[in-house]
């Protein structure tokens, strides 16, 4: 906390470290009042540093410091400062042994960053500037040390002591307790420390890697949890093989844990050797978890796994560049799950979360470039702009070189930087070096915020068989960036003819050998292209599988999307021209009559998906889910989301009453048979089914209604369950949908992961999600301000997808969320600051809102004592 105005900093403010440490060696005395912790740090002046004679200053917060020891020399009070947030010793030596005692309370610490007590176990949270919380120390990405790490406890309540690489000694101590010693041979930053002390049960399997190393895999978890272990100790097997397959990547250590912390800020955490994790990122069983779950689960346990190489092995120089590890990881994850499952229902969802989310970050007041030049809180840049856009900058990479020379771009990178804290400009020039390929213009995707605006205008000439395609970019300003330059962007594109075939694409003064499909550079402000023999019009498929994260405005007729829905070769861009469709068609009937026609093409288009089994089931799963809200919200100018509600509304209850014996067919189609599965085609099917079921119940529908309740009651599996139970909330059977709320919430009311989906399924329907109901769920006994999972469960989802009720128009949703995130400030402030997110775009909404939601903003930014994450936010987004 604090009340002076919070400083920025700034990326061209960077120096070196003027000291480095070699080696730290902690003691931890974990006690229930408390915990002491005994540093001593291994120290030497820095080479390559300017400063050779000045003191040395540690960071530090929240700590009660007790002594400090120089080369073993206890120092008096008048030989050091201690400032609270610094530790400063003046005059030491060119190398020195630091020793530092320190008191802190963990469990007192509800920011839930360093060490903390979540349900009876200590466990810590180090990244990004946790480590000050623990001890005194320079805490900072590129001091990279070795780590001997002894933890001392109640052996009765803590008989698990874990933290970083191997461990190397244990023993009883007097009054019941015991020690464990743990050595990582890997230098590493302090963000990547971890330790754990639980009563947890221990699951166990091994891996043998490539060079036949037997590894050690070890899972942690409260023993309630015991069964909802199998499928990320799987998928933590599938991802080490994967690395080492794709990326000739081996794990290092002799073991690899995870544990799973209830009360945790972020999805997980990929502390050297031993990941935790949100147990709703980790924990999962057919009974508990959705397939999405599921789903998510392989992807963040695949996540954290590959940061080993990318992000500790190689880790980042400063903060600025935490998309170094963070979109080159969020890139292979990918990747990963698209090798897993379907390449492009994996494009379709990682495209979708960038167009509604990523796009409106780049629009709005807090909008940054992939490599940031300043901030105030670094907790404010765990972004879908540093792991989105980045991945989709690394993805472009892999786009311009190829698989193969990305590959050997992505081995220099590792050869040259083992071991080092280095800059994304350096993993830009590995792919340089290894590929002869010059991406100086590229690396402005990491300094340019905004996404480029592609206009695309075409003119086909029959009598000489031409077709030119004309494409001008423009990056929209951002805060603190105008007149940006053109970017380097690689355009896939293809042409159908009116068979729906794919045309051979001949740039003028080619050969006769030309592709189907093919990349073009786009490096200037305006290109135009000119393909020849081109015997009849085509229709053009543009920025294919989505090759960069750009906007692309050209117009389409409908007549054009419905010959792509149901042609287009690439299966990302069939997906598109449905969401295309369905977006003109809502945006055509916001604010129009209420008996205005609806295109009736539309139904038919679906008509013909849903009735054709010969498509790809997973692909037609997509299709079928109209465009959200949010996105609809995203793309208007002064959106009125009263009536885009409407609009989207109304056109699925035009859908559902058209298409009902198609639904009720697909539904019967889709019926479960035989066991619970994870294949593609059983996820789809689950997926079709469900949504048959929604779209019926969204008309009422009786048949839909008998069918709801026999599978909310039979199911054997929570997607179905919860598709069941969601379809009923959507409904008009007010009696039905509140008998299945309670006997949801009797039946899951001790498993926490499923009390949040229950609490998620009705803070986002405005049915179940008004205000009042909203502030009757956090009042509900299962709800827990402390707990980051339920608070997003509620608040943030009522911000973020009820979207008709927050933005109620007398400005009550805005002023309750402005309420719970001063609340929260005082307990956790990064929590606060990112449930604030949904006020910051004010400006982009007509004034009636945009004056509420600034009202609500000043509101929040008028209280006293206002912590530096919520700060930052709150003044740039009222900023200008
Ligand atoms: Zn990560």
């Amino acid at each position: 906390m604090r009340t002076s105005q919070p400083q920025t900093i700034y990326l061209n403010d960077y120096r070196v470290p003027a000291f480095l440490v070699d080696h730290v060696d902690l003691r931890f005395e974990l006690f229930e009042d408390g915990a002491r912790v005994h540093s001593v740090l291994s120290m030497r002046r820095n080479p390559d540093s300017g400063d050779r004679s000045g003191a040395l200053e540690l960071d530090g917060d929240s700590l009660r410091l007790e002594s400090v020891a120089l080369n073993g020399s206890p120092l008096s009070a008048g030989q050091y400062e201690d400032h609270g947030d610094r530790l400063v010793v003046a005059g030491v030596p060119e190398a020195f042994e630091l020793a530092v005692v320190t008191w802190i309370e963990p469990q007192n610490n509800t920011r839930l960053e360093g060490l903390y007590k979540s349900s009876g176990m200590f466990c810590t949270q180090c990244e990004a500037e946790g480590f000050r919380c623990i001890t005194y120390f320079p805490d900072r990405p590129d001091v990279m040390a070795r780590f001997r790490t002894r933890i001392e406890a109640d052996k009765t309540a803590y008989p698990i002591l874990l933290s970083n690489g191997n461990d190397t000694e244990q023993g009883d101590l007097a009054d019941g307790r015991h020690y464990v010693t743990w050595e990582d041979p890997f230098p590493k930053p302090c963000y990547l420390f971890a330790l754990v002390a639980g009563n947890l049960l221990e699951k166990r399997d091994t891996f043998t890697t490539l060079s036949g190393r037997a590894i050690d895999l070890r899972m942690y978890v409260e023993p309630r949890n015991a069964e909802k272990c199998d499928y990320a100790m799987d998928s933590l097997k599938r991802s080490m093989r994967w690395d080492e397959q794709v990326y000739g990547r081996e794990y290092d250590l002799d073991i690899f844990m995870i544990v799973a912390v209830d009360d945790f800020n972020m999805g997980a955490m990929e502390n050297k050797g031993l990941n935790i994790f949100n147990s709703s990122c980790v924990l999962a069983s057919q009974d508990t978890a959705t397939d999405l779950a599921f789903q998510r689960i392989e992807a963040i346990v695949a996540h954290e796994y590959f940061h080993n190489w990318s992000g500790n092995r190689v880790t980042c120089r400063d903060w600025f560049q935490l998309s170094l590890k963070e979109g080159f990881t969020v890139f292979r994850d990918s990747q990963f799950s698209s090798d897993m499952g379907s390449p492009t229902v994996k494009r379709i969802e990682d495209v979708t979360l960038l167009r509604t989310a990523q796009f409106a970050e780049d629009g709005g007041p807090m909008a940054h470039p992939v490599r940031p030049a300043s901030y105030m809180e670094i907790s404010n840049f765990y972004t879908l702009t540093i792991y989105e856009k980045g991945a989709e900058v690394v993805r472009m990479i892999h786009t311009l070189l190829g698989p193969e020379l990305f590959r050997k771009g992505s081995d220099l990178y590792f050869d040259r930087h083992d071991g080092q804290a280095v800059t994304t400009d350096d993993f830009v020039t590995a792919m340089e070096d290894a590929s002869g390929r010059d991406l100086s213009q590229f690396r402005l995707w990491y300094e340019q915020a905004g996404t480029p605006v592609l206009d695309v205008s075409d003119h086909y000439d029959a009598q000489g068989g031409t077709y030119s395609l004309s494409i001008t970019q423009n990056i929209p300003d951002t805060p603190g960036q105008k007149d940006k330059k053109p970017q380097h962007i690689p355009f896939a594109l293809g042409l159908l003819d009116s068979q729906g075939q794919d045309m051979a694409l001949n740039l003028a003064g080619e050969g006769d050998e030309a592709p189907t499909e093919r990349v073009l550079d786009l490096t200037e402000v305006s290109h135009t292209f000119e393909f020849t023999g081109v015997s009849e019009r085509p229709v053009p498929s543009l920025l294919r599988h989505f090759s960069a994260p750009v906007r692309v405005v050209y117009h389409w007729t409908r007549e054009q999307l419905l010959f792509l829905m149901s042609h287009d070769t690439d299966g990302f861009n069939r997906w598109d021209a449905g969401q295309r469709l369905a977006v003109d068609v809502i945006q055509s009937l916001v604010g129009a009559p209420v008996d205005a026609e609806i295109e009736p093409r539309l139904a038919a288009a679906y008509r013909q998906l849903l009735s054709d089994e010969s498509l790809d089931q997973a692909l037609v799963a997509k299709m079928m889910q109209l465009p959200s809200e949010a996105y609809l919200i995203e793309l208007a100018n002064s959106p009125d989301v009263q009536a885009i509600h409407r609009a989207r509304e109304r056109v699925l209850s035009h859908l559902a009453d058209a298409l009902r014996p198609d639904l009720l067919n697909c539904y019967q189609r889709h019926g479960t048979d035989g066991d619970y599965g994870l294949s593609p085609q059983e996820v789809s099917g689950r997926s079709l089914r469900n949504t048959a079921l929604a779209w019926l119940l969204h008309i009422d529908d009786k048949e839909g209604r008998d069918l709801a309740i026999r599978q909310f009651g039979e199911a054997d599996n929570m997607t179905d369950r919860l598709g069941a139970l969601r379809a009923l909330v959507n409904s008009g059977f007010v009696s039905d949908r509140e008998q299945a709320l309670e006997q949801f919430y009797q039946r899951y009311s001790e498993d926490p992961q499923v009390v949040e989906q229950w609490f998620s399924v009705q803070a986002s329907n405005p049915a179940t999600g008004n205000l009042e109901q909203i502030r009757r769920l956090v009042t509900h006994d299962a709800f827990d301000w402390k707990n980051p999972n339920k608070v997003r469960s509620v608040i943030g989802v009522f911000a973020g997808q009820n979207l008709a009720s927050f933005h109620a128009a007398d400005g009550s949703g805005y002023r309750f969320l402005a309420e719970q995130v001063s609340r929260l400030d005082n307990s956790n402030p990064q929590i606060a600051a990112r449930l604030v997110s949904p006020l910051t775009r004010w400006r982009k909404f007509a004034p009636v809102h945009g004056e509420q939601m600034k009202t609500a903003l000043e509101r929040i930014r008028d209280k006293t004592g206002l912590s530096r994450d919520v700060y930052e936010v709150v003044h740039k987004s009222l900023a200008g």
